[in-house]
């Protein structure tokens, strides 16, 4: 979810029926910003505040990617 302005272009932006943003996601599930070449962040430096806050490595990291 998006709650502080990081400057994520709006085209990388859904909106609820609530008014409530996220990122949004493509068919394949992932989040539409991800280049799915290099399974890399493509707006790095405009990221969500929880993307940055999310640990690399973490538990629930490795979970979701063996998921
Ligand atoms: S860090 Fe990952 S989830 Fe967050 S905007 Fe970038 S690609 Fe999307």
């Amino acid at each position: 979810m998006i709650i502080t302005d990081t400057g994520v272009p709006e085209t990388y932006i859904a909106t609820d029926e609530w008014g409530a943003e996220t990122m949004l996601r493509l068919d394949d599930g992932w989040c539409a910003a991800l280049d799915r070449e290099t399974l890399m962040c493509s707006i790095y430096e405009n990221r969500p505040w929880i993307c940055r806050e999310f640990e690399m490595g973490s538990y629930e990291c490795r979970v979701e990617r063996e998921a």
